[in-house]
């Protein structure tokens, strides 16, 4: 997606060789307009999968998939990383590996908001080494609901991500992917 690219190279910072940081439009400050083209970018890649449900994970998959879900007329479910005392004991739970932090943490979904009826759309802000994905297509499955694929805003293509997750039979589709960062400067892929 040229749009989104040109974002990218405009105001995307690169932190060592591996690391994007976007607050400026995705992360922290959220460029609506961009939101609304991506979202309607997501409905027209999945337009045919009959999506019930859009599956994300706090905090930052939420904002664009609250965008995207509007196109797609669906509900947006968000896996929770921290569990408060107001969450419901019957949770569907995945276990994710975080490169960044180096450590494992657990995700939740109450068991009411996805059932064997669903067809979910998983969506994320980043894609690097997959386990975050994982983790969510994990929980779909446990709910015994079909997942449709992943919509990935960006992905980091030399994290090798996507094969995992593939392997995993998840279809994947990113608006933008990034083959490299060395010295700063961003490589997209095609
Ligand atoms: P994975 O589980 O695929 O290794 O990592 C995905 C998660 O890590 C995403 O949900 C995203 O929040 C975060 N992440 C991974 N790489 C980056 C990055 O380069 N920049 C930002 N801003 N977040 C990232």
């Amino acid at each position: 997606m040229e749009l989104l690219k040109n974002k990218i190279l405009s105001e995307g910072k690169v932190i060592g060789n591996t690391v994007l940081k976007v607050d400026n439009f995705l992360n922290h400050q959220l460029d609506i307009p961009l939101f609304n083209e991506m979202g309607k970018e997501f409905r027209r890649i999945f337009n045919r999968d009959r999506v019930t449900k859009i599956l994300t994970i706090e905090a930052s998959g939420i904002a664009i998939a609250s965008i995207a879900a509007q196109y797609f007329n669906v509900p947006v479910v968000f896996a929770k990383k921290y569990a408060g005392r107001n969450m419901d004991s019957e949770t569907y739970e995945s276990e994710v590996y975080s490169f960044t932090k180096q450590q494992s943490y657990k995700v939740r979904v109450s068991k009411k908001y996805i059932d064997v009826s669903d067809k979910v759309l998983i969506i994320d802000d980043f894609l690097a080494n997959g386990r975050a994905l994982l983790g969510l297509s994990d929980i779909v499955r446990q709910a015994g609901a079909e997942v449709v694929g992943a919509g990935i805003v960006i992905e980091k293509a030399f994290q090798g991500g996507r094969k995992l997750v593939e392997e995993a039979g998840v279809r994947v589709e990113s608006l933008a992917i990034i083959e490299s960062m060395e010295s700063g400067k961003v490589i997209f892929k095609d």
